[in-house]
């Protein structure tokens, strides 16, 4: 039977760092992590700051030979005639990479490793055993024991679900396409432009010369057709409907309130979850992951101390971002009375 101070379920981006900041303080440490491949493997842009997570957990160089810089980005917002376009040059970190999210979770997964935490292939099931500690089930070498589960299975929130209050702002359906670059050249851009009912997004992939990605989003009610609007249709030469999705699923906005109770720690988007339009849900979940190891691991002593700060620190990330957001939506003018731009320039004003 192993011995562990701490078992964190879930081995994306969240959970790895996680275990990796646990382990480097000195805690015996299991990752349990499920093998299933991210839903949208490629097309997310890992944000500069980010990369302080990844220079600290040693794997940056290995990183940044895998991923693709993006240098512009380009949308069309406030206005649907006009094209604006940031270019990322005098970004004191650098331009955002994109990422394969399987190459950038298994170096995750890798430092944590090399750390010395225990990875193990296994869906792992968290059951509340008595004197307040954990079983977790699932795992290679029968149930462990522990006095702490830290819950970083994503979206799902499947350990907290149900043991953590949550406050929900948004709810929005994505839908995902992969779709060969029409024009020649690297596209080393991204685009973001403003529809009545949400908006559209393309981007370039790791690989060079590689697919765009494309993302439709829009109110989790809604089902608007799959036609690109026209700076998104001009760059993929694609005037019609799109053919079949890769992906849909549908995102929430949220967080957890609080992210930890007695024995567990939320931690990635089981504690914050961001639009995908903020291009930071990697970003929040690397840069949570010290204090909320730190927070597991004064509930391992008995001291609350740690988790009440992380506490803070969601509650502050995620009032920054519903402020950042309102304000992004309440300037794509041209469609405030549109009930999915209404709607999203107000929500979270009191959070
Ligand atoms: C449409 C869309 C686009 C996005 N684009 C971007 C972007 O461009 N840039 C960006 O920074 N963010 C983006 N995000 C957000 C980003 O995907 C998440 O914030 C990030 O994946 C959170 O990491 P995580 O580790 O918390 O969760 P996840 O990445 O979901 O990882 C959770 C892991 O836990 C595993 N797991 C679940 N249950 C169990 C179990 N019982 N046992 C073991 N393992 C389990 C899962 O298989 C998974 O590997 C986007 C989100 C959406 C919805």
């Amino acid at each position: 039977m192993t011995v562990a101070d701490l078992v964190v379920v879930g081995g994306g981006p969240a959970g790895a760092a996680v275990a990796w900041e646990a382990a480097a303080a000195g805690a015996r440490v299991v990752l349990a992590h499920d093998g299933r491949a991210p839903w949208q493997p490629v097309g997310q842009q890992l944000a500069p700051a980010a990369r302080a997570v990844l220079r600290r957990m040693g794997v940056d160089g290995r990183a940044a030979a895998l991923a693709r810089p993006v240098h512009g980005a380009r949308s069309v917002w406030a206005d649907p005639s006009a094209v604006d376009e940031a270019s990322m040059l005098f970004n004191p970190y650098g331009p955002p990479w994109a990422v394969d999210r399987r190459v950038l979770d298994g170096l995750l997964r890798m430092a944590a490793r090399e750390a010395g935490v225990r990875v193990v292939r296994a869906r792992a099931r968290a059951e509340r055993a008595g004197g307040g500690g954990w079983r977790v089930a699932g795992l290679d070498d029968g149930p462990v024991p522990v006095p702490v589960v830290v819950d970083s299975t994503g979206a799902s929130s499947a350990v907290s679900r149900g043991r953590l209050a949550r406050r929900r702002a948004d709810r929005l359906r994505c839908t995902v396409w992969r779709i060969p670059a029409a024009e020649a050249g690297p596209q080393p851009w991204s685009l973001v432009e403003a529809v009545p009912y949400g908006w559209w997004y393309t981007a370039p992939g790791p690989a060079p010369g590689g697919d765009l990605t494309v993302l439709q989003v829009q109110g989790a009610g809604g089902r608007a057709p799959c036609v690109p609007p026209p700076h998104t249709a001009a760059r993929l030469r694609c005037p019609g409907p799109l053919p079949r999705p890769a992906a849909e699923r549908v995102a929430t906005v949220g967080r957890a309130a609080p992210p930890w109770a007695p024995g567990l720690v939320a931690a990635g988007d089981a504690a914050l979850s961001v639009d995908p339009l903020s291009s930071s849900g990697l970003r929040h979940a690397l840069e949570l992951a010290r204090p909320a190891a730190h927070a597991a691991l004064g509930l391992v002593d008995g001291d609350e101390a740690a988790a009440a700060g992380y506490a803070e620190l969601v509650a502050g990330a995620f009032a920054r971002h519903l402020a950042e957001r309102r304000a992004h939506h309440t300037a794509a003018a041209h469609y405030g009375r549109e009930p999915f731009w209404r709607h999203r320039s107000t929500t979270g004003a009191g959070d």
